[in-house]
């Protein structure tokens, strides 16, 4: 059995736990999601629309905010008592922080960053080794767990399609997972999410994104991709050198040391595609690239290329999209 523990915040799940479990489905092995928080009733329903064996509610007071303590102490006790050979996460921000940590508590390997399974001839106990990226993405390796089950993975976010889960013809049964927690397992005290400091964005949820190089070549043409965005009701992002200049702010940065995005349309304008920023968008669904030249890597990842200026193309878009509204 393979458990998949989704993420939620306030009741909204986070998109990405649906590639995890439909990367549990893809194995054909037998699903099981948990999900935790206080008050579960609307997201386990949400989640019992997928084809899996159960869903199973981690309630609990002191669940209500993510910690690291809390889960770990959680999710330590439900993969003990369900007993799966292996345990799927997104490799989310919160995924980064407690999942190391709990593989390590329970003394179990964790495989991150994943982007794709392979079947291993039976030479695991779960059949298979996984794939991850190395080196900034320069190399993929395979990786096979080793030691007993279970092993933790974590799936790069756009490595599966949430369009691709099989729903089940009824819904899933939803079983309360009962956890013991005391207050003091747990030492942090949660600050506000990151995405709701000021200007901050999570660009991991985004339908549409809009992002800019160094071929917009000042702070004073941002505004030219701003407009372009607001017409197609996308996000701005950017490569680093905008968000090293200060043009957008460091929470706009795709890339490797910036988020990792899984858009439906990522249009690139004047972006070169370097592999640190490749290995951040090359999840997206439909990748439209500009750019003046013909050689530049992004080509080599785009469904659509234009090359061309993008100070030509740009304005000519924002007419094109006003004359349609
Ligand atoms: P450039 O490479 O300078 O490309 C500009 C492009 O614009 C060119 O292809 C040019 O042909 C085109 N152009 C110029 N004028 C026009 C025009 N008028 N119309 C159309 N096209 C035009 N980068 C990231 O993006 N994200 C990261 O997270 C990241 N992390 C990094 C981590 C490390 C450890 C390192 C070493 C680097 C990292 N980088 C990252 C930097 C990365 O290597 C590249 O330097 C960067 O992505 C290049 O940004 P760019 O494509 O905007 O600029």
């Amino acid at each position: 059995m393979i458990l998949v523990i989704a993420e939620q915040r306030d009741g909204v799940l986070n998109k990405a736990s649906w590639e995890a479990i439909v990367a549990a489905q893809q194995t054909g092995q037998v699903v099981q999601v948990a999900v935790a928080g206080a008050a579960l009733d609307a997201v386990a329903a949400e989640l019992a629309v997928a084809e899996v064996e159960a869903v199973l509610t981690v309630e609990h007071a002191s669940l209500e905010v993510y910690t690291p303590d809390g889960f770990v102490a959680a999710f330590a006790e439900v993969v003990t008592s369900t007993d799966p050979g292996l345990v799927f996460l997104s490799h989310t921000y919160q995924t980064r922080e407690f999942a190391p940590r709990l593989a390590a508590r329970l003394g179990r390997s964790l495989i991150t960053d994943c982007v794709a399974f392979k079947t291993w001839g039976g030479r695991t106990p779960t059949d298979l080794k996984f794939v991850r990226p190395m080196f900034q993405g320069k190399f993929v390796a395979d990786v096979a767990p080793i030691g007993p089950s279970p092993h933790f993975v974590s799936f790069q976010i756009g490595a599966f399609r949430p369009d691709s889960l099989n729903r089940g013809p009824a819904t899933a049964e939803v079983r309360s997972q009962p956890v013991a927690l005391e207050s003091g397992m747990i030492r942090q005290t949660a600050e506000p999410p990151f995405q709701e400091a000021k200007q901050a964005v999570d660009l991991t949820q985004a339908e549409r994104i809009v992002a800019v190089g160094r071929g917009i070549k000042g702070q004073e043409h941002i505004a030219l991709v701003e407009k372009l965005a607001a017409s197609l009701g996308a996000e701005v992002a950017a490569s680093r050198p905008i968000c090293d200049s200060g043009w957008l702010p460091m929470d706009r940065q795709v890339g490797s040391s910036g988020q990792t995005v899984a858009p439906k349309l990522y249009l690139a304008l004047g972006i070169s595609g370097a592999i640190q920023h490749l290995v951040g968008m090359k999840g997206a669904r439909t990748i439209v690239a500009v750019n003046k030249d013909a050689d530049a890597p992004i080509f080599e990842v785009a469904d659509l290329g234009i090359v061309a200026d993008l100070f030509e193309v740009v304005p000519a878009l924002i007419s094109a999209l006003e004359a349609d509204a």
